[in-house]
């Protein structure tokens, strides 16, 4: 074992330690998280730092989330239920992607920005996760050619709900969503038949949600 790689199973244990201290609780969710190695997904210069609380910089002025937030978000999907067929909007360097992979029976995941989506390729690719799906694609209008969806995430927040989301949302399937500027809520869609259940949970911080794609 390389020292690196010691020091980052050690620090990955002691992230698991510290989402119990938290309030995480979902055993299938903390399994996940141990099972993905975040250091893999940032730079160099990052490793060391890579299992703290905290959002890090992945290039083009976007972050890795939180490992709580990633962690509550999928608690919060979860609960009572699988996850199913997946959708995530905001790839973003694919981390919570592939923690996804660990939970759901399928991932698909959109980026509007090609170099990020390139880089999460490379990430899931050395991985050897192989039922995530990418695809540079502006996530505010969903993914038509795979829907409906028994989970969707959104990992940027937006102003409102996209309609596309709402739509592409199998019956009893849920969609997670930051919404608001500077102060942003999760919002928690739960589709029953032809209606909608909404609900606000944890307050968070995320990049915008933007449209096309460059
Ligand atoms: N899920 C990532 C975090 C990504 S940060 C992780 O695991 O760490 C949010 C990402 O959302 C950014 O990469 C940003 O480019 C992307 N994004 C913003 N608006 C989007 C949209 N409309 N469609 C797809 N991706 C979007």
């Amino acid at each position: 074992m390389t020292a690196v790689t010691g020091e980052a199973v050690r620090t990955r244990a002691r992230m698991i330690e510290r989402l119990r201290g938290q309030g995480i609780r979902d055993e299938n969710v903390l399994g996940a998280m141990e099972a993905i190695p975040r250091h893999h997904f940032v730079d160099a210069g990052l490793i060391y730092g890579a299992y703290d609380d905290s959002a890090l910089p992945i290039g083009f002025q976007q972050t890795i989330s939180q490992p709580f937030t990633v962690a509550r978000m999928i608690e919060i999907l979860h609960a009572g239920r699988e996850l199913g067929k997946t959708l995530e909007i905001g790839a973003g360097c694919g981390y919570q992607a592939a923690v996804l992979s660990q939970v759901a029976v399928e991932v698909y995941a959109v980026e509007r920005l090609r170099a990020l989506l390139d880089r999460a390729r490379e990430n899931l690719r050395t991985l050897r996760l192989h039922n995530v799906r990418l695809k540079c694609a502006d996530g505010t209008l969903g993914l038509p050619e795979a829907a409906p969806f028994d989970t969707i995430i959104v990992a940027a927040a937006g102003m409102s709900v996209p309609p596309a989301l709402k739509e592409q949302l199998a019956p009893g399937g849920k969609l997670l969503i930051p919404l608001g500027g500077q102060e942003q809520r999760l919002r928690l869609i739960e589709r029953q038949g032809s209606t909608f259940k909404e609900s606000w949970c944890d307050t968070v911080r995320f990049v915008p949600l933007l449209t096309g794609i460059e």
